[in-house]
């Protein structure tokens, strides 16, 4: 469904229902199914088969999150997550193929064959006076407010308070079928606003990472960001250092790797959000690095491209891309102290890569391909004989040779390199001969080093 539809479905509704023009923990509203446009036939089986089986049991369960949002606005969802008022343990006990994951924030993974569903128990409030001991032993924050532990259950309208924004907490029963929405989330998607619930400062302060969800939702469906929810940002960007490293990982790729990484950068640039997860980039781009901008820019817009016409993308290359000018920058230190290029590079690489696992944890299977894509480039720039042809078997040419193409694109090496390779690896075996001789004399190797005396016998 498009935006317009969208409208003329609150338009329908508005007409029919009263709207809550206030959102209190026990208002709903409550949109029957020949009013919005979830249907059945666009969820998975399997979220459908789950949801099932809990009611068959008693409980209640409902689709929610980015499922209802993404169908409601006409997308199809990648995932489908399920909000239910069993306990972890209760929905374990129903599915056989399911495991209770999390510490943090406690869920149940059940799988049918290479799906897996998302299975929550219902939020509750942790400001609640505590009637009962249980409730503190499930729930735990840092003194800035932070969350550490999040495991209180509640009531459904609880759970959609407990939610990050109004768009992300709409209900979907499959036993009537109607959406149900506890905290105005169906008027701001007809308004295109991201809102967060609650009291934004509270909510930042206790999940830093919901700003950044904030700007990914709203870069990514093209949202505006709700005053309220827009004021504290930049003030509270810093509380993103208290998260661990690794769970920042999984959401840089969801920043940068969902096909708006363009957009998305400039709202994380906007609200001060890029330099609590990059800092050493960030120093540089205060320091009016125009180099360092330009090959951000085009590696995002690279990667969006790619991600448009549907072909693959590695958070290795989009980390090598943000971390590069870094690297340079501290390779040329190095050189400058007499080491010879290549350990330079390596050590460059190894200094950089262990300052940023601080903020953001790049697993190995990523910084090893990081590591050869910078040693590629300066490979890439020197095009003799039976080393040219040697890179083209490199594991990872093909990522070297697109950065290359990219700090061309970036005006950071020669025109006509990248070009020059794309020519090489097409060319049959005598033309590249040819092509060689033509490199210029700077890039030949250096003297063969003279071989040491044969030692004398003692
Ligand atoms: P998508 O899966 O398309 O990226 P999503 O909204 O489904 O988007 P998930 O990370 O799958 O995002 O989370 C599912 C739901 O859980 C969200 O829609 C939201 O209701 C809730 N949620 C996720 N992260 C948070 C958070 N940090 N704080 C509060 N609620 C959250
Ligand atoms: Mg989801």
């Amino acid at each position: 469904m498009t935006s317009s539809s969208v409208t003329g479905l609150w338009k329908k509704l508005s007409g029919k229902f009263s709207k809550p023009s206030q959102y209190t923990s026990n208002t709903v509203a409550i949109i029957p199914r020949d009013e919005h446009c979830v249907s059945r036939k666009n969820i998975s089986d399997a979220a459908i088969k789950v949801i099932r089986r809990l009611n068959e049991e008693g409980y209640d369960a409902f689709l929610v999150g980015g499922g209802v949002r993404d169908l409601l606005l006409g997308g199809q969802p990648k995932d489908f997550d399920i909000a239910t008022n069993a306990t972890p343990e209760q929905v374990r006990g129903v599915f056989r193929n399911s495991r209770i994951i999390g510490r943090r924030f406690r869920i149940v993974h059940v799988r049918f064959g290479n799906e897996i569903i998302e299975v929550t128990t219902f939020r509750g409030g942790h400001d609640a006076p505590s009637t009962s001991a249980q409730r503190n032993k499930h729930s735990a924050r840092t003194e800035s407010g932070m969350l550490t532990r999040d495991n209180v259950y509640g009531s459904v309208n609880e759970d959609a308070a407990r939610r990050d924004l109004s768009i992300n907490a709409l209900y979907y029963s499959s036993r009537d079928f109607c959406v149900y929405d506890y905290v105005g989330g169906m008027r701001d998607l007809e308004q295109k606003l991201i809102r967060i619930i609650g009291d934004p400062e509270t909510r930042y302060r206790e999940d830093p990472v919901r700003m950044l969800r904030v700007v990914r939702f709203a870069a990514k469906l093209n949202f505006d960001i709700e005053k309220h929810t827009e004021e504290p940002l930049k003030r509270l960007a810093p509380l993103l250092t208290d998260i661990s490293a690794a769970r920042m990982f999984d959401e840089v790729i969801k920043l940068l790797m969902s096909g708006q990484g363009i957009q998305t950068y400039a709202l994380l640039q906007r609200y001060g959000l890029f330099s609590p997860l990059f800092p050493a980039t960030q120093k540089m781009l205060n320091q009016h690095e125009p180099a360092t901008e330009a090959i951000i820019q085009q590696g995002l817009i690279n990667t969006d491209a790619r991600i448009a016409e549907g072909k693959p993308v590695t958070p290795a290359f989009i980390y090598a891309v943000l971390l590069w000018p870094v690297v340079k920058k501290v390779y040329k230190e190095i050189l400058d102290s007499g080491v010879p290029e290549i350990p330079a590079l390596h050590q460059a690489a190894e200094r950089v890569l262990h300052k940023q696992q601080q903020t953001v944890a790049i697993p190995k299977r990523f910084s090893l391909p990081m590591r050869d894509i910078w040693e590629l480039q300066s490979r890439l720039t020197r095009r003799t004989g039976k080393r040219a042809e040697q890179l083209l078997e490199h594991r990872y040419f093909r990522a070297g040779f697109d950065f290359l193409l990219l700090r061309e694109q970036a005006g950071e090496v020669e025109a006509g390199l990248g070009q020059w390779w794309l020519a090489f690896q097409e060319a049959h075996a005598d033309t590249r001969g040819a092509m060689l001789t033509q490199v210029p004399a700077g890039e030949k190797p250096r003297a063969p080093r003279r071989r040491r005396s044969p030692r004398k016998p003692r």
